[in-house]
C-alpha cells in the first residue's frame, strides 16, 4: 500500500482552550471599562463549557477579583484554584447549601427577592454578623431581581441588615444596542437605585453592556460570553475565538448515485460523492440540529454534513475538495477557519448553546495558561 499508516494512538477528537485567549479578551474588556469601574467574570456552567477552574486562574492571574457563578457547587468548584482575594457570587440565589457554608467559604449570594433578603437578614441576625450579598433589582427583563414594586418597599433598615455590596440588574437585549429596552432598563436601574436612599455600589452591565458605552458600566460589569469569543454584539466581533475543535476522520467511502446516508436513510446523494466520516456527534455536544445545515473545515474548505448527525459521528461530502482526505486526517469543527457563532448559525442557536454542550470525550487540551 502506497498511503501512510494512520497513527491510531492519537486522539479521536481534541478540543483546545486557549487560556491566553481568554485572557486578552477579559484584559479587552477591562480596557472598554469607563475609570473607575470594575471587571469582573461570569465564569457559570462551568465557564460556559471551556472548564471554570483553568479559566478563573487565568483570569484571576490578570488581576481580576470578582467572580459569579450560577450555583454553590460551581462556586465550589473554582474556590480551590482562587486565592483569598477572590470574591465569588452566586447568581441564582442562597441556594444549595446552609448559609453557614456560603459564609466559610466566603460565597456571596445574589438575593433575587424579597423573600431571599429576609432569608439573608435572618442568617445575618443569628450569626451576629451583617452578611455579604448582592441585591438584584429586575428593571425589565422579568427572570430574576426584585420587581420594581417589591423594591420599592425597601427602607434603609432593611438594606442595612445585611452586608451589602452591590446593587445589580440585568439587560434583556444588550445585543441589540438600538433596543429601546436598553434605555429603558438603564434609566430604570438608575431611579430605582437612587430611591433606596443611601450610597450602594452598582453592577449592571454583560458583554454587551458593556460595549453599549460608559453610561452602562457602574462600578462593576460582568461579562461573560465576550471572555470565550462568543461576539457580544452585532457587528464586527471584537473578540478572539478561544476554542479549536477537531475531530478524526475515522473512515472514508466513494458513493454511487442514489445512495442513502446515513440512519433514516434521509439524505440521497445526487451524484457520486466522496465522504468522509468524523469521530463527532450529538453525545459530544454536536447539535443534531446540525443534520444536513453543519459544515466542517478539510484542508482547509468547508464540507458539508450529509446524513443526519449521529450520537457518536457524522458523515460529510468531500467531493469538492481538490485533494480528498485520508482516514485519520482532521476536521475542524469550530476554530479559526469556523468560529463558534458560524456553527451556532448553522445548528440554528447561539454560541452560548454550542459551548456550553461541548462534550466530555474531547481530550481536552489547555494551551497558553
Ligand atoms: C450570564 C450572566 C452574565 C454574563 O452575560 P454575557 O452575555 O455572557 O456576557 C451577566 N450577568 C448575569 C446576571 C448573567 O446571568
Amino acid at each position: 500500500m502506497s498511503k501512510k499508516q494512520n497513527d491510531y494512538s492519537g486522539a479521536a477528537s481534541v478540543l483546545e482552550i486557549h487560556l491566553d485567549k481568554v485572557a486578552r479578551n477579559y484584559l479587552a474588556f477591562r480596557k472598554m471599562l469607563k475609570n473607575g469601574a470594575d471587571c469582573a467574570a461570569v465564569v457559570k456552567a462551568d465557564a460556559y463549557g471551556l472548564g471554570a477552574p483553568q479559566v478563573a486562574r487565568a483570569i484571576f492571574d490578570q488581576e481580576c477579583r470578582h467572580f459569579f457563578v450560577a450555583h454553590f457547587d460551581e462556586a465550589v468548584a473554582i474556590r480551590a484554584v482562587l486565592p483569598k482575594e477572590a470574591l465569588i457570587y452566586v447568581l441564582n440565589g442562597p441556594y444549595g447549601a446552609a448559609p453557614k457554608d456560603f459564609a466559610e467559604n466566603g460565597f456571596v449570594p445574589v438575593l433575587n427577592s424579597l423573600q431571599d433578603l429576609a432569608y439573608w437578614t435572618e442568617f445575618s441576625a443569628t450569626s451576629g454578623k451583617r452578611q455579604p450579598a448582592i441585591l438584584h433589582i429586575d428593571t425589565g427583563m422579568n427572570r430574576l431581581g426584585l420587581s420594581a414594586k417589591d423594591a420599592g418597599t425597601l427602607n434603609r433598615d432593611m438594606l442595612k441588615a445585611v452586608d451589602l455590596r452591590y446593587v445589580m440588574s440585568h439587560l434583556s437585549c444588550g445585543d441589540e444596542p438600538d433596543h429601546p429596552m436598553n434605555a429603558q432598563q438603564l434609566a430604570a436601574f438608575k431611579s430605582l437605585t437612587s430611591a433606596l436612599g443611601m450610597p450602594v455600589r452598582l453592577s449592571f452591565a454583560n458583554s454587551a453592556g458593556i460595549l453599549l458605552g460608559d453610561d452602562y458600566h457602574f462600578d462593576l460589569a460582568r461579562p461573560g460570553c465576550g471572555l470565550y469569543g462568543i461576539n457580544p454584539s452585532s457587528g464586527v466581533n471584537p473578540m478572539e475565538g478561544t476554542v479549536t475543535l477537531k475531530a478524526r476522520i475515522v473512515q472514508t467511502r466513494f458513493i454511487d448515485i442514489s445512495s442513502p446516508v446515513g440512519y433514516g436513510a434521509a439524505y440521497k446523494a445526487s451524484a457520486p460523492a466522496h465522504c468522509a466520516t468524523i469521530s463527532v456527534g450529538y453525545a459530544d455536544g454536536y447539535l443534531r440540529s446540525l443534520t444536513g445545515r453543519g459544515k466542517v473545515v478539510i484542508n482547509g474548505e468547508k464540507c458539508p454534513v450529509i446524513g443526519r448527525v449521529s450520537m457518536d459521528s457524522i458523515i460529510v461530502d468531500t467531493t469538492a475538495l481538490e485533494v480528498q482526505p485520508n482516514q485519520g486526517d482532521w476536521a475542524e469543527i469550530i476554530g479559526a477557519q469556523q468560529l463558534v457563532d458560524e456553527v451556532a448559525a448553522q445548528a440554528g442557536t447561539i454560541g452560548y448553546e454550542i459551548l456550553t454542550s461541548l462534550g466530555r470525550r474531547y481530550r481536552r487540551h489547555y494551551t497558553g495558561g
